[in-house]
């Protein structure tokens, strides 16, 4: 299974790369909602979705694999205390 997160765009400017939390990336698509984008930090990749858009429109090359990336929880959500009820 192709390891892409995807989180949406808010999370992204909230929480940074979803590996390392660094906000220091840089844009390699950017595509309507999609922008995938490349962490100077930790050098993964990741897609962002804009808000309200749950899963990208277009296919994204992932290894020998097309995916469809799906919004998910930011993984450093969590890590920290939100008030924001969803
Ligand atoms: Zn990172």
């Amino acid at each position: 299974m192709p390891d892409l997160v995807c989180v949406s765009r808010e999370d992204a400017d909230q929480f940074g790369c979803p590996c390392c939390g660094r906000h220091d990336t840089f844009v390699l698509l950017d595509a309507g909602a999609t922008r995938r984008l490349c962490c100077r930090g930790c050098e993964n990749n990741f897609v962002t979705l804009a808000d309200g858009v749950d899963q990208s429109s277009f296919s994204i090359t992932v290894g020998p694999e097309q995916i469809f990336p799906r919004v998910q929880r930011h993984p450093l959500r969590r890590s920290r205390k939100t008030l924001r009820v969803m």
